[in-house]
């Protein structure tokens, strides 16, 4: 079987969590959990990184830190993988979720600016949604695919509302945004280190911001809110979302590999965009000339004369050659686990989500395994 994105172990990861095995320091605190934030904010361009257990656990600190309260709204793009918006309900909190933009396939700013300019009021203590009268209290990005949301445009409208932003750069490590390393363009940003991520930890996450006094909340949030070094004396309710040593050993180790990891993703995006150019019609998710991709799961729009069943046609025909692809994911608007969530928009997402298919882009993924990809994926084309 050619798996999608699966984790690539080649440096010194055994080396490094064996030390901690050696000396003991597996738990929750220990160097490579400093080495790895330290690490990480150098390498997102920031001052301050916070590990986490997960990038789950990342979204949902960033989100309290930001000020996000209970019953407040949270502008969210609606084609992404459902963790963000599962963030923004652990606080209570209620997702507008945005459409995408045609182009690249990121939440349209456009729409955002619409509905604050349209829908919106401005009162003492924040901006109102005028139809929920709920409070609009922050705007979470999505780089989804690798590939950067239109930061400078998105900030320019926050700010001229106020509104925090925390980018979800969770599949995006790597990538850059007209020179800067996305995570470090909004107020707080959030990565991944899940198994199927660029980089991977087994499982982990990581909060970067260039604000001290976030990040030093963030530190307390994730630790129980525990106040004191010495008496266990907690200020709130906090979280046990710390990172292991063992997993940080990991991630020192898969940073050391990140350009080479970014390198082989882009060249399986360049091959696949070539390969597939003898269908008529089809495409392979562009690249603005304002970014550069980590390209972490190259993705195909089929031509627009196919629909969702020949999507699945070809998914299947693929699975059975031992091919995994995968379509997007069902745009949240649509999502049993979000019935009554408001949607600005949301055509886009929904043809893309029908005509997508994502392709086998592990960084350990041979010529000849990709070749084989590109074949078996014209032959099941070939046959709808
Ligand atoms: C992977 C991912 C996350 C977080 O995932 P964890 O598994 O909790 O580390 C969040 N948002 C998006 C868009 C993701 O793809």
């Amino acid at each position: 079987m050619i798996p999608l994105s699966e984790p690539f172990l080649s440096g010194r990861e055994w080396e490094y969590v064996k030390d901690c095995f050696d000396t003991g320091w597996v738990s929750s605190v220990g160097s490579y959990v400093n080495r790895f934030e330290e690490l990480t904010a150098q390498r997102a361009g920031v001052r301050h990184a916070v590990a986490t257990t997960c990038g789950t656990a990342a979204l949902h600190v960033s989100l309290l830190v930001a000020g996000v309260q209970a019953d407040d709204e949270v502008l969210i793009s609606t084609l992404t993988f459902i963790a963000p918006a599962n963030a923004i309900r652990y606080i209570g909190a209620w997702p507008v979720f945005v459409d995408a933009e045609p182009a690249y396939w990121q939440m349209d700013v456009a729409r955002v600016r619409q509905f604050l300019e349209e829908g919106c009021e401005r009162r003492a203590d924040g901006v109102y949604n005028r139809t929920t009268g709920r409070r609009v209290a922050a705007v979470l990005p999505v780089h989804i695919l690798g590939h950067p949301v239109d930061l400078a445009v998105l900030m320019e409208v926050a700010r001229a509302w106020d509104l925090p932003v925390i980018e979800d750069a969770t599949e995006s490590l790597g990538s850059t945004y007209r020179g800067a390393p996305t995570g470090s363009l909004a107020d707080i940003g959030c990565f991944s280190f899940n198994g199927n991520k660029i980089l991977t930890t087994g499982g982990g996450g990581m909060v970067v911001t260039d604000r001290p006094d976030w990040a030093e909340r963030v530190r307390y949030l994730t630790t129980q809110a525990k106040l004191d070094a010495l008496e266990s004396v907690h200020g709130e309710v906090g979280f046990n979302y710390r990172m292991t040593n063992i997993q940080a050993a990991m991630g020192c180790a898969q940073l050391e590999q990140l350009d080479e990891a970014v390198e082989a993703r882009r060249g399986h995006a360049a091959f696949y965009r070539k390969a597939l150019q003898s269908l008529e019609g089809a495409s392979i998710v562009p690249e603005a000339d304002w970014a550069v991709s980590n390209c972490w799961l190259s993705t195909v729009l089929l031509p627009d004369r196919f629909g969702l069943s020949e999507r699945k046609t070809i998914l299947t025909a693929l699975a059975a050659v031992g091919v995994q692809t995968r379509p997007l994911w069902q745009p949240l608007h649509r999502s049993p686990a979000y019935p009554q969530a408001a949607v600005l928009g949301g055509a886009v997402a929904d043809d893309l989500q029908a005509r997508a298919i994502s392709l086998p882009s592990s960084r350990g993924l041979s010529p000849v395994q990709r070749e084989r990809v590109a074949a078996e994926f014209l032959k099941a084309c070939a046959s709808c």
